[in-house]
């Protein structure tokens, strides 16, 4: 081989093995569901269970009698810690199986791309904005058959997902939609939502707002929910607006 052709081959093949290793460094990780982390889910939904009813959540519990025999003692005020070890021992020998998760995990994976794509967007423009997006290197996906819906950790970057055995998802059909929902309240948390003290129904308003403006075209599933204060949508209309977020929000709240 001549020197040159050579040199050639060495390149092409540093090229590719930059290409691979950029694609391989994915900002999504799915993490296996646990024992551990589903009795937890179950032990806090019924410890809240009053408030979800009064709320109307739809609420997803494993249907058993010490499961109903708990949610009495939550209602009686009689529910604590105490009750975990019991959780745990009948997640485990009585609902845990890890395909029960399997569905749910393909469809995410099959969505990685997408999310890779969408959050490395927010990533390169982030820095032009008036406010600071938090981001994660990576953000990690644990699934839940339990609770009320998704979650997400504003100081870990973990993102909690409601799902059923049959893949299925809470509010979309793709999951990629609910990712991007959380992980925005992740970015948002501290410095928009927080530190102007902001609602719930404005929080959600917000971040729905953020998602749809940045992402209509690749995410066409995504609305913005019928419910938040409605109030700030004269005030962000295009994508441009995201970046003056925090200006925008001074002056909301002033009025
Ligand atoms: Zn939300």
């Amino acid at each position: 081989m001549k020197p040159f052709k050579l040199l050639l081959v060495f390149l092409i093949s540093i090229s590719s093995i930059i290409c691979i290793s950029q694609t391989s460094k994915s900002r999504i990780e799915i993490t296996q569901a646990s024992v551990g982390q589903e009795a937890t889910s179950i032990w806090r939904t019924i410890n809240d269970i009053a408030f979800f009813e009064k709320q109307g959540y739809a609420i997803h519990l494993p249907k058993d009698s010490l499961i109903d025999s708990l949610i009495v003692k939550s209602k009686k005020g009689v529910f604590g810690n105490e009750d975990f070890p019991g959780i745990y021992t009948f997640v485990e020998s009585k609902v845990f199986n890890q395909n029960n998760y399997k569905q749910a995990i393909e469809k995410v994976e099959s969505q990685i791309d997408l999310m890779n794509n969408l959050i490395n967007e927010i990533d390169s423009k982030k820095d032009q904005w008036d406010w600071k997006f938090k981001m994660f290197d990576k953000y990690k996906l644990i699934f839940t058959l339990y609770g009320t819906g998704g979650s997400y950790s504003p100081d870990e970057g973990t993102i909690t997902l409601l799902t059923n055995e049959e893949g299925g998802f809470m509010n979309y059909e793709e999951p990629a939609n609910t990712i991007i929902h959380e992980i925005t309240h992740i970015g948002m948390e501290y410095s928009i939502v927080q530190k102007h003290k902001l609602s719930h129904a404005l929080k959600e308003r917000l971040v729905d707002t953020f998602v749809y403006l940045m992402f209509k075209e690749e995410l066409p599933e995504y609305t913005i929910q019928n419910m938040g204060n409605t109030k700030i949508d004269k005030y962000i209309k295009k994508e441009k607006d995201i970046g003056s977020l925090n200006g925008i929000m001074l002056e909301f709240l002033n009025e």
